[in-house]
């Protein structure tokens, strides 16, 4: 069996897809160090993920978190490409964080090694799918490891670790380490639906909504007694609205299947949003009212 690379040979880090994941990603690896190359499918997509990168760092700078020096250099450690060989070739490292289809995380892995011998880690920052699964496709499944990040990446702390059963201990130690150098906080959690922080957050997520169909308090009142009585940074309701109520849906609906608990049958007040269109924030309107949200950022971009 080959082994996986040491965290000492890791020096570039590819990310594979520049949305809202991938560019934080490739945001953090740059500020630690890493040789970053990020990749999407067209450059428009690319320029997108930079642009989102830019801004943070500007406003770490605004904040006084980063100085200017810092931001340059964190810049000046990612490229951009749109081809997928080259990432294969470079990276000792690759993260993929395109969207959430087995098919297509499977297809890209499929893609990366056809196009290289070299026997990179692949890390997935799939948010509920299997990466035994996902290994299924490889030919090195000792090197697949899932690598969860979460939203915003620059911020949140954790990083969840999530171990196949093919994955190998030097790949775990590897990505361990690598998660220690961006500033995060790396958790072990075996390869079962949900992994430990979805399964965790959406129970708690849909007790909330079964709550409010039952009429035991307002949202915002569940949400209060969450974040006055037990320190949680945010209500689960008001989280539901950031996440997007189709995202948390499917999610749900995932868990439920797999994992054959009612706990995480959908409520349907659920259903009911998400089918009139409201699904949080990114629409304008979820649990909460957010129109006000997003006149007051239309009025500051054209401002
Ligand atoms: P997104 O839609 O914002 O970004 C996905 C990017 O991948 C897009 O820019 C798209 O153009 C690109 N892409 C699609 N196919 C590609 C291909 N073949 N090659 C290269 N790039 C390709 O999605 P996201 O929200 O960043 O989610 C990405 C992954 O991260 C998913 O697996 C998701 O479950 C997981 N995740 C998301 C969050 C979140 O809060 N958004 C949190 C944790 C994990």
């Amino acid at each position: 069996m080959r082994e996986a690379a040491g965290v000492q040979s890791i020096q570039t880090i590819a990310v594979i897809g520049a949305g809202t994941m991938g560019h934080g990603i490739g945001q953090v690896a740059a500020a630690a160090g890493f040789k970053v190359l990020l990749t999407d499918l067209s450059r428009d997509a690319l320029s997108r993920g930079v642009s989102a990168i830019e801004k943070n760092l500007a406003k770490g700078i605004q904040l006084g978190k980063i100085t200017e020096a810092e931001s340059d250099r964190t810049l000046q450690q990612i490229h951009g490409t749109t081809n997928l060989a080259e990432c294969a070739r470079h990276a000792e490292l690759i993260i993929e964080a395109v969207p959430e289809r087995l098919d297509l995380k499977q297809d890209i892995l499929r893609q990366l090694e056809g196009a290289s011998d070299q026997p990179f880690v692949f890390a997935s920052n799939t948010s509920s799918l299997s990466i035994t699964e996902i290994a299924k496709s490889s030919q090195r499944p000792q090197n697949v490891i899932g690598m969860h990040f979460f939203n915003p990446v620059h911020i949140m702390k954790l990083v969840e670790i999530v171990v196949g059963n093919a994955t190998a201990e030097d790949t775990i130690q590897t990505v361990i380490e690598v998660g220690k150098r961006l500033r995060k906080e790396p958790i072990i959690v075996k390869d079962v639906p949900g992994f430990a922080s979805s399964r965790l957050g959406v129970a708690l997520g849909l007790e909330a909504m079964r709550m409010l169909e039952q009429g035991v308090a307002t949202a915002k009142d569940i949400d209060t007694a969450m974040e006055l009585g037990y320190n949680h940074p945010m209500g689960p309701l008001k989280l539901t609205d950031l996440v997007g109520l189709d995202v948390r849906l499917n999610i749900a609906e995932y868990l439920h299947r797999e994992l054959g608990s009612e706990t995480f049958r959908p409520p349907d007040v659920l259903r009911k949003l998400v089918s009139e269109g409201k699904l949080g924030k990114k629409t304008g309107q979820g649990f909460y009212d957010w129109s006000k949200d997003k006149e007051d950022r239309r009025s500051a971009h054209s401002s």
